[in-house]
């Protein structure tokens, strides 16, 4: 009686192979991606100058010159004069204004700051403009925004090497301008970057006025276009937050400037 050495693979048996291998490929992502956030602090901003070179110019065609655009500028350049001096080296931060209501704002790579009109509308001092322009660049000063990118990268080259997908290599950057608009912080560093926009709103100021106003009328606000909330924390739970650091902080709060 012969005996069948090479019996063929149960379902079972597959699905095991399949099991290792699917844990095999998301052990190497996580691996990967663990490396990069702890290489992120070591890229030096020419690196990522290039890096924004590559997807900025999506944004710029979008932007529109304005007076608005002008006054935003040079409470950009205000709120740059007072950091600290390892966040000034090298960089090159500017604001692009893009005509649409969508309420929010994102940190590119290569220091631009994408502010929404919608934004700014609903926004009713400059010091509230000031405060979400600091918390974009905590996102810079912590480099945030590239370990998210690091991650879509990363993420979209795996699929593509995995797949064999030649297409999809040539698609990579056009695709990453996309996911660089919808990727989300997670809670820790947007309460870090909260900390540093409200810091630097103190420093610049000389009281906080200004820095929980906008998120409270918007944790009101239902219906509003308000992309914020989909890549920002709950606002009324960041109110919270804020107030408390305040508090914490003694920062004074004083009449603030409108727009
Ligand atoms: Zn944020």
């Amino acid at each position: 009686m012969s005996i069948d050495r090479n019996p063929p693979p149960s379902n079972r048996q597959l699905l095991i192979l399949l099991g290792l291998f699917v844990g095999f490929v998301l052990g190497v992502i996580g691996l990967i991606g663990w490396f990069i956030n702890g290489l992120v602090g070591f890229i030096p901003p020419q690196v990522e100058q290039k890096l924004g070179a590559i997807i900025v110019p999506a944004y710029e065609r979008l932007a529109e010159n304005s007076d608005t655009q002008q006054s935003l500028d040079r409470l950009l350049d205000r709120l740059e004069t007072h950091l600290p001096p390892e966040q000034k080296e090298g960089r090159n931060y500017r604001l692009l204004l893009l005509p649409e209501s969508t309420v929010n704002a994102m940190a590119l790579p290569g220091d631009a700051i994408i502010l929404y009109a919608g934004l700014v509308d609903r926004a009713e001092s400059e010091n509230e403009v000031a405060m979400v322009l600091g918390h974009e660049l905590g996102h810079f000063a912590h480099r945030d925004h590239l370990r998210s990118l690091g991650r879509i990268l990363l993420l979209r080259m795996a699929i593509a090497s995995i797949f064999g997908d030649a297409g999809t290599w040539g698609s990579i950057a056009g695709s990453v301008v996309e996911s660089v608009s919808r990727s989300r912080y997670s809670q820790s560093q947007e309460l870090a970057a909260d900390k540093f926009g409200l810091d630097l709103l103190q420093k610049t100021y000389g009281h906080v006025g200004g820095a929980t106003e906008f998120f409270e009328r918007m944790s009101r606000k239902v219906g509003v276009d308000f992309a914020f909330l989909s890549t920002h924390p709950d606002p009324g739970d960041r109110v919270a937050k804020l107030k408390a650091i305040i508090q914490e902080r003694g920062y004074p709060i004083r009449s603030i400037k409108p727009l």
